[in-house]
Parts: C-alpha cells; structure tokens; sequence
C-alpha cells in the first residue's frame, strides 16, 4: 500500500468533512498509517508534526502507551452496553471524576458521543428546565458574535459562522446575538480587561431586555476557536456569571475547544473563578481517542426533572452509545495523566517557549496581531498591518501556508488567513521551533505578492 492507491480508493468512495471534495484535484488526501507522540506517518514514510492536535482533540499524543493500556483492557471486559437501565464501572468512575475536577456546583453528568450533541443536551436541558418549573415562555437563547458550537442544527442556530448560517439559515432557530468581546477588534492602546468590560454592555442590554423569554446565555470561554482563535478576557465571564445570576438565565459554557488544560488552567472558566450552569466538555475529553462528550450540570437543574413518572417531566434524549465505555475508559487515562504528571506547569512552559518563538512573526509586515491563550497560539495575516484590511478570502492565502507546512513536514490547518499553533502536550521544545519555522517560511511565501 502506497498513498497513491489509497487516495484513489479513497476518493471512489469518500467524502470528506469540511472538505471542497473538487480541490483534491490539485490537493493530495494525505493517508496516514500510523501515529506516535506528536507525529503522523503516511503510507510512504513521511512524516508530519501535528501542530493542531488532530483538529483540537489529541492531548498526549497519539498511540500514547498509557491510554492504549486502558483502552485494551477495557476492550477486554466490556466494549459497550445500554446506559438507559444498565450502567458499567467506566461510566461512573468518569462521571465522579468529572463532578470532582469540574468547578463546584456541578454534580450532574449526562453523556453524549460528540461535541454537537452536548450543545443540543445543553440547549434542551436549559430549555426542558425552565418548561418543567412552568416558565414555557422562556425559549430563547443569547450568543456571541463569531461564536462557533458545532454543526447539528441546534448548535448551528447558536452559533454564528456566516457561511454556515447563511446557507442553513431557514433550518435553523432563532438566536439573540451579541457583540463578541473578541479583543482583536479594541482600540490600539486599549487592554483586553477593558474592551472586554466595554463589550459586555451588549450582552447586559440583552439580558435586560429579553430575560424573561431566554433559557441561557451560551459561550466559549475566552477563546472563540473555530472563530478564528480570536481571544478576549476572563472578566467577561465574571460579569456573565453575574448577569446570569441577576436576570434568572442559564450560563451555558462550551469547554469543548478549551477545556482540559489547553488555556493553561483545566477549564477555561477557573481563570474568572466562575461555575456555570451547564459545562459542554468533548474534543481532549479522551485525549483524542474516541468520540465521547458529558454535560455537566447542578443538583437545581437535576431536581427540576426528578419526579414521578406520570408527571412526564423527565429529560427526553438518548443516543445508542451513550457512555461508551472504551470511550470513559480512555477519558479515565486521559484525567489519570492530569493528576499524576503536572500537566499545567509542563504546559506553562511550553507556552511560553510557543510566545518566544514567536516573537519575529510580530514585525512582519503581513501580521496584524500574535495572540496567546496559554496552548493556542495564533498569528493575524492582514494584506495591510496598518489599517488591518483583511486579504480577500478567495485568495485562500492560509491554504497555501497549510500546503508549505505540509511539504515540510508539519501540519498546520489555518482558519482563513489565521495560522496558530494548538500542539499536543507532549511536543518537545525541538519540535515547537520546528513548527515556528515551517509556519514563518510558509507565511513569507503567501505573502509575497
Ligand atoms: C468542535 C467544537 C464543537 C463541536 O464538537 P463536535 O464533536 O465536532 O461535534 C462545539 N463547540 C466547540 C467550541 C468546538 O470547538
């Protein structure tokens, strides 16, 4: 097997994800055979850094030992069984884990096999909550600009990607949209502290006005992922917990992207030291493993559907492999990682060897803006640094960037003209400055003319 024949046999067959199948006419597939640590094989030897994690999903890398010990091992006793009467020991022993390293107050896990399906048991159980305690006006739902929370039509109604709502518009709910905090857009001189207390004068003007027909307020905490890894500053969060609190709404905080250690604490939420009322949790969930998600939620929320049966206020969703246990079982080994290395001071150093690495992308001529969040890097590729006026999108200026890379060895996958660095936590300081060179020398040949 090499890649040529199974790229033709792929592309008989196959269809891809967020794929223009017509550009792989020009665009090789890339078949890969095997993955270790950081890195990707293809059928014929090459070898490329995955610099994005596996679209944001992989944490300690691939094969790694720890997690395939305990997938195997579970595979041998269990591989899956109905959650809906039955449970089994993975399941629980990762819904206590969640419940105690999630922030307080939230004690509830209900699980799900992808990131999509969180957002829809969150919207549904918002929803489903306030119905059951007799507020069946409350329907609605606020969100951020920019915003980005997967692609079932729920989660495409609350999120806010123009492309994806304006070609699913008449399938999709209706939304309250506020302005995003995303700090890219400050005044020069401006801190994100106060952009970002400036911005939440939309969502309060929202909340003021339609909370008493909003189930919940929905978010990613500090960073907008798929929104182009635009950022924005833990006081937002604070102030939206608080508002929340004050007009009786829901906070719904989608970790999907961000939790697990990515923005340098285990969620992204414990940096404004705030719970919310549901928290969506998927993606590094089983360290890139396998396809699995949990809302986590309070006991309030729990109790409003806890009743007789003939009531009929019981929560109505299910999924056939709800809480898969090869799933759990891999989030187990992914959480045990967590608690027996120090994850976070590992990744704080990383970090910061991905700032200083790249300091020289900051005076390029083509760069509007090097942002940070702790594990996700980002770089702004402008046609003009002063007045910050965007190239056109049909120059696919990233997509050449993601073709240099890859012809070096790295895989990069910029969003539109935004390159960034989301790496596994394993990648050695060797390989960050690799990355950093690849994506320099890539980003000079896209901007050239
Ligand atoms: C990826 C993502 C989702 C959707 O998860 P899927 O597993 O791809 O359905 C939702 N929200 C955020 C913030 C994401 O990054």
């Amino acid at each position: 097997m090499n890649n040529q024949t199974l790229v033709n046999r792929d592309l008989a067959v196959l269809w891809h994800p967020c794929s223009q199948m017509k550009d792989h006419e020009q665009l090789p597939l890339i078949p890969i055979r095997s993955g270790r640590g950081v890195w990707l094989e293809d059928f014929d030897g090459n070898r490329y850094l995955d610099a994005i994690s596996s679209w944001w999903v992989n944490l300690f890398g691939h094969a790694n030992p720890v997690i395939n010990q305990a997938v195997k091992a579970q595979l041998d006793q269990l591989e899956h069984v109905i959650l809906g009467g039955f449970t089994h020991q993975a399941a629980v022993e990762l819904a206590e884990q969640l419940v105690e390293i999630t922030p307080p107050g939230l004690n509830k896990c209900f699980y799900a096999d992808n990131g999509s399906s969180a957002i829809e048991i969150s919207l549904k159980m918002s929803f489903h909550y306030w119905r059951n305690l007799g507020q069946t006006q409350k329907t609605k739902f606020i969100t951020l600009e920019n915003s980005y929370h997967g692609e079932t039509l729920g989660a495409l109604a609350v999120g806010n990607v123009a492309l994806y709502k304006e070609t699913y518009g008449p399938l999709l709910m209706d939304v309250i949209s506020v302005a995003s905090p995303d700090c890219y857009n400050r005044e020069a001189g401006e801190s994100w502290e106060d952009y970002s207390i400036r911005r939440f004068a939309d969502m309060e003007q929202a909340l003021a006005r339609h909370a008493d027909t909003v189930c919940a307020v929905i978010v990613e905490p500090l960073v907008q992922c798929a929104g182009s890894m635009r950022m924005y500053d833990p006081v937002y969060l604070k102030l939206l917990r608080e508002a929340c609190d004050k007009y009786g709404v829901h906070l719904i905080a989608d970790e999907i992207a961000v939790g697990f250690g990515r923005t340098g604490t285990l969620f992204a939420c414990e940096q404004a030291d705030i719970s919310p009322d549901f928290m969506c949790l998927s993606k590094g969930l089983t360290g890139g493993y396998l396809p699995l998600s949990a809302v986590l939620t309070t006991d309030t929320v729990y109790q409003a559907f806890y009743d007789e049966y003939q009531h009929l206020t019981a929560f109505l969703h299910s999924h056939s492999y709800t809480g898969n246990a090869l799933g759990c079982r891999a989030a187990l080994a992914t959480i045990g990682i967590f608690q027996t290395q120090d994850v976070l001071g590992n990744n704080r150093r990383l970090a910061a060897a991905m700032s200083s690495v790249s300091e020289r992308f900051k005076q390029h001529p083509h760069v509007a803006e090097v942002r940070q969040t702790g594990m996700i890097l980002a770089i702004e590729l402008v046609k003009n640094r002063q007045t910050r006026e965007a190239y056109p999108w049909q120059q696919r200026r990233g997509l050449k960037v993601y073709q240099y890379a890859l012809s070096k060895g790295v895989l990069l996958r910029p969003l539109g003209n935004v390159i960034y660095f989301m790496p596994p936590y394993v990648i050695a300081e060797q390989e960050i400055e690799l990355m950093a060179e690849v994506a320099w020398h890539g980003i000079l040949l896209a901007t050239q003319d």
